[in-house]
C-alpha cells in the first residue's frame, strides 16, 4: 500500500536530521529513514575527536532548542573541546529523539519515479510515495581508494572508513596514506594503540589548521562561526548563495582551499616522533608473504603489515545504490555531482540532494555539519513555497465549482 507524503528524507545523519526536523516544524508531512548517526559510529575511529570547532558543530540552527548548548543544559554535562566523537553521536541521537521520535530505521533500497511523484522503497519492499525526496545519505559509498592498492585484499589494505576501532592494529606495522585530518588522527591513534606507524603524503609538509585565533577580537574578523576554509575565505564560504553566483573558477579555488588537507593543531602534542614521509607517493604495492611491499616514487621500499588509505572521498551519485538508473540518468550532473537549484532540487522534479553532493552548487560549507542550518532553511523555504502555490492552484480550481 502506498501513501503520498510531502517529503521523504533518506538518511539520518546531521543533514537528514536537520532538514527533516525543519520541514516538520514548517508543517510538512515528512518521514525520515536511516540509522541515526550511523556513519559516525561505523566509519570513524570511536576514540577520535571532531575537527570542527564548537560553533561549527550544531545540527541545524545554533540558536534553536536543539543546539549543542541546549544538549549540554538538558543533560547537565559539559562536552569536551575538541568535541569527542562519542559526545557528538550522543548529541545527534538526542536531537533525533526530540525532533523525530518516529524516525524509520529501515534502509531505503530504491528511489524511483512513480507518475508525478517519487517512490521510495524500504528494505522490506514497502513503497512510500512522496512529492519530494531529500537524499541525505552521506559519503560512505564514496570512499576513494587509489588504484595502486586495488590488487590487495582488505586484510592488507583498507580505507579509513572501514574502521571504527583501530585497536586491532596493536603491534603491527602500518603505513597511513594521506596528509589530512583523517590520516594524522588515525596515525596518532594507531600509535597510541601500539602500532608501528609511518605516514606517507604527497604534500611537501603537513599543514596545521587552527593556528589563527577563532575567538577574541580578531577571530570573528578572520573566520565565520562555521569555520570552513582559511582566514577571510571562511566568510565567503559561509554564504553559499553568494558562492553560487561567482565565476566557476573562483568557486573551484574557494573549494580547493577550503578542503585542502590539514590536521587540527590540537593533535600536534600527540604527534611525538611519528615518522612522516612527505613529497612521496606509492607507485607499486604488492603482497609478499602475508605482508605488503610498497615502492615509492623515489625508488625506496617499505614492507608493512597493513596500508591504511586515509585518502578521502570522491562524490559520484552513481555510487548511491538506491537511485534507480532511469532516475539517475535524468539528474543533471557535473563530475558526478548534481546541479541543484537554490532549494537543493535537482533536474528531476522533487528530487533533492543535501550534504557533500551539494558542494558543486553551494560550495564547501555543504561538506560539513556547519552547512546543515543553511540546507535545512533553503529546502524548507522552497518546499513551503511550492506547497502554498499548489494549494492556491487547487483552491482556484475549486472556486468556480462553489460558484455554480
Ligand atoms: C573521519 C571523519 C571525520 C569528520 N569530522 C567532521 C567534523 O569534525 N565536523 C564536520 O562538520 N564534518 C566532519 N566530517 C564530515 C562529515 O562526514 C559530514 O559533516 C557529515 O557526516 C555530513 O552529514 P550527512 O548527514 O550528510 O551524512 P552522514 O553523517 O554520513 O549521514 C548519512 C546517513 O544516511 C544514512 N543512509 C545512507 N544510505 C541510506 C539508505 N539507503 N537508507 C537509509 N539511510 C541511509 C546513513 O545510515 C547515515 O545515517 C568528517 C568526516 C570523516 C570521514
Amino acid at each position: 500500500m502506498s501513501r503520498m507524503l510531502d517529503a521523504v528524507v533518506v538518511g539520518a545523519g546531521p543533514y537528514g536530521l536537520a532538514v527533516a526536523s525543519s520541514l516538520r516544524e514548517a508543517g510538512a508531512n515528512v518521514r525520515v529513514f536511516g540509522e541515526p548517526m550511523s556513519f559516525w559510529t561505523q566509519h570513524m575511529p570511536h576514540d577520535m575527536c571532531l575537527r570542527s570547532i564548537w560553533s561549527a558543530s550544531h545540527i541545524g540552527d545554533p540558536r534553536s532548542s536543539r543546539s549543542l548548548a541546549a544538549f549540554e543544559r538538558e543533560k547537565g554535562v559539559v562536552l569536551g573541546r575538541p568535541i569527542p566523537l562519542s559526545d557528538f553521536v550522543a548529541y545527534g541521537r538526542w536531537f533525533q529523539a526530540r525532533a523525530l521520535p518516529d524516525l524509520d530505521r529501515r534502509t531505503v533500497t530504491r528511489v524511483e519515479t512513480h507518475g508525478d511523484a517519487l517512490r521510495v522503497v524500504a528494505s522490506d519492499d514497502e513503497a512510500i510515495d512522496a512529492r519530494n525526496v531529500v537524499v541525505a545519505a552521506g559519503i560512505a559509498p564514496f570512499a576513494a581508494r587509489p588504484d595502486v592498492f586495488r590488487g590487495l585484499p582488505p586484510e592488507l589494505a583498507s580505507h579509513s572508513a572501514d574502521h571504527a576501532d583501530l585497536a586491532p592494529f596493536a603491534g603491527r606495522r602500518v603505513v597511513v596514506i594521506g596528509g589530512g585530518q583523517s590520516a594524522i588522527e588515525s596515525a596518532v591513534l594507531l600509535r597510541e594503540h601500539g602500532a608501528e606507524v609511518e605516514v606517507i603524503m604527497r604534500a611537501p609538509r603537513l599543514q596545521w589548521v587552527g593556528r589563527a585565533p577563532r575567538e577574541g577580537l580578531i577571530g570573528p574578523l578572520l573566520f565565520d562561526r562555521t569555520d570552513v576554509g582559511p582566514a577571510l575565505i571562511s566568510h565567503l564560504v559561509a554564504h553559499p548563495m553568494l558562492v553560487r553566483t561567482l565565476p566557476r573558477a573562483i568557486q573551484r579555488e574557494a573549494t580547493r582551499r577550503a578542503l585542502a588537507p590539514g590536521a587540527s593543531l590540537w593533535l600536534r602534542p600527540r604527534l611525538g616522533d611519528l615518522v612522516m614521509t612527505v613529497r612521496r607517493s606509492v607507485v607499486e604495492a604488492a603482497r609478499r608473504d602475508g605482508a605488503v611491499t610498497l615502492r615509492l616514487d623515489d625508488g625506496s621500499t617499505r614492507t608493512v603489515d597493513h596500508v591504511l588509505m586515509a585518502t578521502g572521498y570522491r562524490v559520484d551519485l552513481r555510487r548511491y545504490p538506491f537511485l534507480a538508473p532511469e532516475l539517475l540518468a535524468r539528474v543533471r550532473r557535473v563530475d558526478g555531482l548534481p546541479v541543484l537549484d537554490p532549494g537543493f532540487a535537482s533536474s528531476v522534479r522533487g528530487l533533492h540532494f543535501v550534504g557533500a553532493p551539494a558542494v558543486y552548487s553551494f560550495g564547501p560549507l555543504l561538506r560539513f555539519v556547519a552547512g546543515t542550518e543553511f540546507a535545512a532553511r533553503r529546502v524548507t523555504m522552497a518546499m513551503t513555497r511550492a506547497r502554498s502555490t499548489r494549494r492556491e492552484a487547487e483552491r482556484a480550481v475549486e472556486l468556480p465549482g462553489t460558484a455554480n
